[in-house]
């Protein structure tokens, strides 16, 4: 038997120098369930630093959460790393620290870098250069996400900046990206036309909030046995009846 599960799987908390403060692990798992959400993903920019404490604020709500975060290319190309355990996400960030470029995030000019628990409680401020593009190519961070057992899905296809097809123009031949993601502002029917050519990738949408207001603005449906990851990573293969679905 399969059901439908909404799922939000591109979101940033206060960790992401772009969001607002009030993007608290905690508050977005709040918001998460009072949107009928029942899958969400936290991907702050090269960091899954608040993922953990979103999983515990979501324990025992029915609310599952997926550790993960948005990856910048050296062609400053996003992509978003999703994963089973938050083993595997801590994992993806020491590679992801590693190939960060030296030097300090300056609060004044790009924001806060927040580490909250699950209790809303400020845990320090991350002092690394969390919004500068990573010495690892897109490639390279497919094949790495893949390593580690995650899902890597090219972000919000169509914007005219940080997507692989503004970056490269094209999606290079054999880049194993599990799904594009299209962004909220982009309609069902308008993507159909313009992105014709990319159509055998499977197509997913998420709201890509940085902001409470815009959390569940735009959702895909899975359809799926259970809501584990593995069911979400057969259903973007589109295997035995499992499908995703968004407009
Ligand atoms: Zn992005
Ligand atoms: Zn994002």
């Amino acid at each position: 038997m399969l059901k439908d599960f909404r799922a939000d799987l591109h979101m940033h908390t206060c960790l992401s120098p772009c969001a607002e403060i009030d993007m608290t692990p905690r508050e977005i798992v709040r918001v998460s369930i009072e949107r009928g959400l029942d899958i969400i993903a936290v991907t702050d920019h090269n960091s899954a630093e608040n993922a953990e404490a979103a999983q515990r604020a979501a324990r025992g709500t029915g609310l599952g959460v997926l550790a993960g975060m948005e990856v910048t290319s050296s062609e400053e190309v996003h992509v978003l790393a999703l994963f089973e355990s938050p083993d595997s996400a801590r994992m993806m960030q020491e590679v992801v620290y590693e190939n960060i470029p030296s030097g300090e995030n300056d609060e004044r000019l790009y924001g806060h870098q927040i580490v909250v628990n699950e209790d809303n409680e400020v845990l320090g401020f991350n002092k690394r250069l969390l919004i500068s593009a990573t010495k690892l190519n897109v490639g390279r961070i497919v094949e790495i996400v893949f390593s580690f057992g995650g899902i890597s899905i090219a972000s919000h296809v169509d914007r005219e900046s940080f997507s692989i097809l503004s970056q490269l123009g094209f999606i290079p031949e054999g880049l194993k990206f599990d799904a594009l993601e299209l962004s909220p502002n982009m309609s069902r029917d308008r993507a159909e036309t313009v992105f014709a050519s990319i159509r055998a990738f499977t197509w997913v949408s998420f709201s890509d909030a940085h902001y409470v207001k815009d959390i569940g603005k735009r959702i895909t449906t899975f359809t799926l046995k259970e809501p584990t990851f593995e069911e979400i990573r057969q259903a973007l293969a589109l295997k035995d009846g499992r499908s995703v679905s968004w407009s």
